[in-house]
């Protein structure tokens, strides 16, 4: 199969990690007689620098013309200071809104070989770690209108929470369609006892699950779900929530697998292009210095060739590769332990293909 990807490396850690996930790929394509070809475009705070906006409209026409989108991160405290429209994070906004990527799926898995490296208690982690963070991602309050107006001689801002059905009803399809894939269990969050948006969300959320009886479907407060992810998260299957609850939901439930490095994502509309993604930063505080972790870059490639290009054998492949790695004891700085071999970014990335070529 002949793939086009756009990539986009971004800022801080993003090239070093990218770097990584095309060297998979590249040995993916040459071990299954694949073609994947790639087009760099530049979206962040780079392209700030070189264009004077951090989403040039070369970049949104590039991801609208391939077969889907790898990212690295954006961002960077250089860029902190700009007004909103030319912060870094609006190219990752325009880049979803342009595409129509309204879910946002985030897997939650605790490797047994980073059972260590999990802050939750032994007997906690022993009980397993494996549920997907669905999180509607072009609506709710950070799409809402936003405002600061003077009242009584002081500043008063508002950000509008705003879900329409449609925007709920597709997510939770989604939510129940992978279900249906996984262990049949749908959680989906809210916090309907205080928001309106929150009580139509529930009720369309209710309806959907209606329409599929083999799923088993209950509703939670977010405040609630956020103890329940470090008291028992083995309860867990499929979680559904909003664009806000499922950001910081997923870096909870990134913290509990091991290093916010190791988690992939995948956003995706109603077709099968998507844009791929590890959940974490451009963490400046460690970039150029080979000390990143790509593995969860590499994830997100392994979703691309999973979700995106039907490619389960070829996902697989690079699955089994990163697990045999940890098994061999080797570790990034972020998931450095007593007895493991602490490597680079470069050298993970290297021991990632060289296990998929033993395999
Ligand atoms: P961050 O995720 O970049 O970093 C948080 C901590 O985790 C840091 O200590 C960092 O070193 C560490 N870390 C993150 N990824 C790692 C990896 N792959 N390997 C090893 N350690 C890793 O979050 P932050 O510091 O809050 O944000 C930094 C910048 O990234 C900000 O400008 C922010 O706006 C931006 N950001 C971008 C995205 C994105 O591009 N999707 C997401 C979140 C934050």
């Amino acid at each position: 199969m002949k793939k086009k990807i756009t990539v986009i490396k971004g800022d801080g850690i993003g090239p070093e990690i990218v770097e990584q996930a095309m060297l998979v790929l590249d040995s993916v394509a040459s071990r299954f007689s694949h073609s994947f070809e790639y087009q760099p475009v530049l979206a962040g705070g780079c392209a700030v620098d070189a264009f004077g906006t951090p989403l040039p409209d070369e970049t949104v026409k590039a991801c609208l013309e391939c077969d889907s989108v790898l990212l690295g991160a954006v961002g960077g405290p250089k860029w902190d200071g700009l007004e909103p429209a030319l912060r870094p994070e609006k190219a990752l906004l325009g880049i979803r809104k342009q595409m129509g990527l309204y879910s946002n799926l985030r897997p939650a898995k605790l490797f047994p070989e980073l059972a260590e490296a999990s802050p939750l208690k032994a007997a906690i982690a022993a009980e397993g770690i494996d549920f997907l963070v669905v999180r509607e991602l072009t609506g709710g309050i950070y799409f809402g209108e936003k405002k600061t107006v003077i009242q009584d001689g002081e500043r008063v801002a508002s950000d509008v929470m705003l879900y329409s059905e449609h925007e709920v009803e597709r997510i939770a399809r989604v939510a129940f369609d992978t279900a249906r894939k996984r262990r049949k269990k749908v959680t989906s969050i809210d916090k309907a006892n205080v928001l309106e948006s929150s009580r139509l969300w529930r009720s369309v959320v209710e309806r959907v699950a209606d329409e599929y009886p083999d799923v088993e479907y209950q509703n939670m407060l977010v405040d609630n779900a956020a103890m329940q992810i470090v008291r028992k998260p083995s309860q867990f299957d499929v979680i559904v929530t909003s664009n806000m609850f499922g950001d910081i939901l997923s870096d909870e439930a990134s913290m509990i697998t091991g290093s916010i490095g190791m988690i992939p994502s995948s956003s995706l509309g109603d077709g099968t292009r998507g844009m791929y993604e590890p959940i974490h930063g451009s963490a400046p505080d460690i970039a150029g210095q080979d000390k990143a972790n790509p593995i969860g870059t590499i994830l997100s490639a392994a979703m691309m060739l999973k979700y995106s290009f039907d490619m389960e054998q070829e996902a697989a492949c690079v699955e089994e590769a990163v697990e045999r790695v940890l098994k061999q004891g080797y570790r990034t700085a972020d998931m450095a332990e007593e007895g493991k071999i602490t490597v680079g970014c470069k050298q993970m990335g290297q021991l990632i293909v060289a296990a998929m070529e033993e395999q």
